[in-house]
């Protein structure tokens, strides 16, 4: 044997961890690796999983990047195993873009408190819950460390998050491809109500789609009205009234619900059916791929 590289991790986000093998950056590829943590309204529940979710997020953001790639680049290499992606390393712009067709979720909030000019978008009086908007809009959020803050439409360029054409051409195709989205997942059965997209520079200056896509932590599906997302999560910890999501337990029932609802969403999208893993076999991927970083 002559050496043994091990990729180490270089950031453990809510959901995912991401390994490389440079602490230092300078790197063109790196390892997704989705687990089955939780998180909602931007918090960790702390020590809670859904068995199978990051196998659901990997197959999803999968499918999603291979199926759109001809409306814009992604950062999608190649599938690993059960959990994770390898993908191009790139600089992520701090903006979460966010494509609605309905108003539900902080839109709807910030609606039902009286406000009708919201993410730059004026809405009229007398709306409810749920109702179609009547074409697809963008609500773009800061992504930040402690709590998303709603922009305005152009706020990412005034605050120098992204400059303009890139900005331009970002709200562009991500309504082309929820529009694309959309019809997919109506011929399948479900219906496609928002979803939230990150975007990433490569450092010849090239914008890709980056991160995750299409998946139920960061889309909202119905199917016959019901939520097969993480809304389901979002309703309980509501319902519940505790304010410190942290600490809150999910009950089991609730938890084989959203398991089940996940992987119907990625049966019902990708046609293909989750499979036993294990955090060995993760380790392992990891491990055997070091040498394609
Ligand atoms: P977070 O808690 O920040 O949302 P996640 O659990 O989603 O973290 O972990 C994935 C992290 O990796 C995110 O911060 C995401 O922006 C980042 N990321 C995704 N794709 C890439 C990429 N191609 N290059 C660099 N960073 C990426
Ligand atoms: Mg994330």
């Amino acid at each position: 044997m002559h050496s043994i590289e091990f990729p180490i991790k270089i950031y453990t986000g809510k959901v995912k961890d991401v390994f490389s093998l440079s602490r230092f950056g300078g790197v063109s590829k790196i390892l997704l690796v989705a687990t089955d943590r939780i998180s909602a309204f931007d918090q960790i529940l702390e020590g809670q999983s859904i068995p199978y979710k990051g196998q659901v997020i990997t197959a999803l953001s999968e499918f999603w990047f291979q199926t759109l790639n001809d409306i814009i680049a992604n950062h999608f290499i190649d599938r690993i195993g059960t959990n994770t992606l390898l993908v191009r390393s790139c600089e992520i712009i701090p903006v979460e873009v966010i494509v609605r067709s309905c108003i539900v979720g902080s839109l709807w909030a910030l609606y039902e408190s009286g406000e009708r000019e919201i993410y730059g978008h004026s809405f009229p009086d007398g709306l409810q819950k749920g109702d179609l908007l009547p074409e697809p809009i963008i609500t773009p959020t800061t992504k930040a460390a402690a709590g998303d803050e709603p922009l305005e439409l152009d706020d990412p360029i005034k605050r120098g998050l992204v400059g303009y054409m890139d900005w331009e051409y970002i709200k562009e195709v991500s309504l082309e491809l929820f529009n694309v989205a959309q019809k997919l997942t109506a011929d399948k059965g479900l219906e496609l109500v928002d979803w939230k997209l990150e975007f990433g520079r490569l450092n010849d200056g090239t914008i890709i789609l980056a991160d995750e896509m299409g998946t139920p932590d960061s889309s909202r599906f119905l199917v016959d009205g019901n939520h097969l997302d993480k809304e389901l999560i979002r309703f309980y910890i509501k319902n519940s009234g505790i304010t410190d999501v942290s600490l809150l337990k999910l009950p089991l029932d609730l938890i084989t619900k959203v398991s089940m609802a996940y992987q119907l969403a990625m049966s019902l999208i990708t046609g293909k059916h989750v499979v036993p893993y294990s955090t060995r076999q993760v380790l392992c991927d990891i491990a055997y791929y070091a040498g394609d970083l």
